[in-house]
C-alpha cells in the first residue's frame, strides 16, 4: 500500500470539496457577504500608529481581557455569561463540535443553511442530519422537532437569520426548539446586526443555549474574529479544544480599537440596510428575478439558469455566489451580497442583461 494521502486520509475527508473562494482581483465582489465600506481614514491612521507598538515577540494573551471587555459592552453579553473567541465563527464551530462529539453524537440542522455545519460534522466524525425547510425557505418546526426526537443530537445549529436563504426564522419557533433540544443549541447571530433580533438577551432562560457572532459582517472580514456567549460551565469545556493562542494579537488589538468606535459600523451596517430595499425592489421589477426576502445584507434570488447568469456576470466583472446543484430546494438560486450603490447598479445592469 503506497504512502498516499488516498491510502492514509479519512474516507469521509476525501469525498469533501474545500470550501470555494473564487479569485476576485478586478471583480465586483458580491459573493462574500463583507461590508463593502472601510473604515474612515483618521480611525485607520490611530489603528496603524498603535499597532506597531504591539510587543509581537511575544504569544498574545488568550483571556484577551481588554477585547472581552469590549465584546461584553459593545453587543450587551450578559454579566452571568462567559464568552469564547475564535478566529472566525468558523473556528468557533470548529471547536464546538470537536467537544461535543463522543462516539455515535448527532449534529442536525435546518438545511439549507451555512455549509460548515455539516463539514464540521464530518470533521469531527458526528453523524450529520439536515432537516428541510419549507420550498419557500420557512422553518417546518414540527419536522424539526421530530428529526430531533429521532436522532437526539447533541448539537444544533441555527443560523439566525439563516445563510444562503437571508430569512429570519419566528423567535417562538427557535425558542420552541431550544426547549425541546437534547443537547446544545448554538444560535448562530452572523447577520444580527443587519436584522435587528437576536438571543443574547434571552441566554439565562435556557442552559443549553450558545449564541455565536462574528466580526466579519460588520466590516471586519480581514481580521477574522467570532465570539460566542453562554454559561460559564460551557466556556469552560470549550476552552479546553481552543487552539492555546487562536486569536492573533493584532486581531485582538484591532478588533478592541474598532469596536470602540463601533458607531462606524453600524451606520454603515443602516446604509446597507437601506440599500437591501432599495435592492430587493428592483430584483423584483427584473422578470424572470425572483428575490426571497432578506434580513441579512445578501439578497437570495432565482433566475431561469443560475449556471449561465454567473458565468454572464463574471465575464462582466461581477462576483456573486452560485447555489445551484448545491441542495435541491436551491435550484438556480443565486447569492447575492448588497454593496454599495455604485456596486448594485453595476450588478443590476449585468443582471439583466444576463437574463
Ligand atoms: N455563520 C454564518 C451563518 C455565516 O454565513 C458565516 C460566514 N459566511 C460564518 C458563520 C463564518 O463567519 P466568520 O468565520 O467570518 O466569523
Amino acid at each position: 500500500m503506497s504512502k498516499s494521502p488516498r491510502n492514509l486520509v479519512r474516507e469521509e475527508i476525501l469525498a469533501l470539496k474545500a470550501y470555494p473562494v473564487a479569485p476576485a482581483t478586478g471583480m465586483v465582489k458580491l459573493d462574500a457577504m463583507e461590508n463593502p465600506y472601510r473604515l474612515p481614514e483618521a480611525l485607520r491612521e490611530e489603528v496603524a500608529r498603535m499597532v506597531s507598538t504591539l510587543p509581537i515577540n511575544r504569544y498574545p494573551d488568550p483571556t484577551a481581557p481588554e477585547l472581552k471587555a469590549r465584546l461584553r459592552a459593545v453587543f450587551d453579553i450578559p454579566a452571568e455569561c462567559e464568552i469564547l473567541i475564535g478566529n472566525g465563527s468558523d473556528e468557533i464551530i470548529q471547536i464546538v463540535a470537536h467537544a461535543l462529539a463522543r462516539p455515535g453524537a448527532a449534529l442536525l440542522a435546518p438545511e439549507p443553511s451555512f455549509v460548515m455545519y455539516r463539514m464540521n460534522a464530518i470533521y469531527a466524525g458526528m453523524r450529520y442530519v439536515g432537516v428541510p425547510l419549507a420550498a419557500d425557505f420557512t422553518l417546518d418546526l414540527a419536522r424539526v422537532l421530530a428529526a430531533m426526537r429521532e436522532a437526539s443530537p447533541a448539537l444544533v445549529f441555527i443560523a439566525y437569520p439563516n445563510n444562503p436563504t437571508g430569512n429570519l426564522f419566528p423567535e417562538d419557533a427557535v425558542a420552541r426548539i431550544i426547549e425541546a433540544a437534547p443537547g446544545l443549541v448554538v444560535l448562530d447571530e452572523a447577520y444580527h446586526v443587519f436584522a435587528g433580533r437576536t438571543f443574547m438577551k434571552r441566554l439565562h432562560e435556557f442552559s443549553n443555549l450558545m449564541v455565536m457572532r462574528t466580526v466579519s459582517k460588520l466590516g471586519l472580514a480581514g481580521i477574522r474574529l467570532g465570539y460566542a456567549a453562554a454559561g460559564p460551565d460551557w466556556i469552560a469545556e470549550l476552552d479546553k479544544v481552543r487552539p492555546p493562542y487562536n486569536v492573533n494579537m493584532m486581531t485582538q488589538f484591532v478588533a478592541e480599537r474598532v469596536l470602540a468606535h463601533v458607531a462606524v459600523l453600524e451606520k454603515q451596517a443602516e446604509s446597507i440596510k437601506t440599500e437591501r430595499e432599495s435592492l430587493a425592489g428592483r430584483l423584483r421589477d427584473l422578470s424572470g428575478v425572483e428575490p426571497f426576502p432578506s434580513d441579512a445584507n445578501f439578497i437570495l434570488a432565482r433566475v431561469p439558469d443560475a449556471d449561465a447568469v454567473c458565468k454572464r456576470l463574471r465575464e462582466r466583472r461581477i462576483l456573486v455566489r452560485n447555489f445551484h446543484g448545491s441542495h435541491p430546494l436551491l435550484a438556480n438560486c443565486l447569492r447575492l451580497t448588497v454593496g454599495t450603490p455604485g456596486e448594485n447598479e453595476l450588478m443590476l445592469d449585468a443582471l439583466s442583461g444576463s437574463l
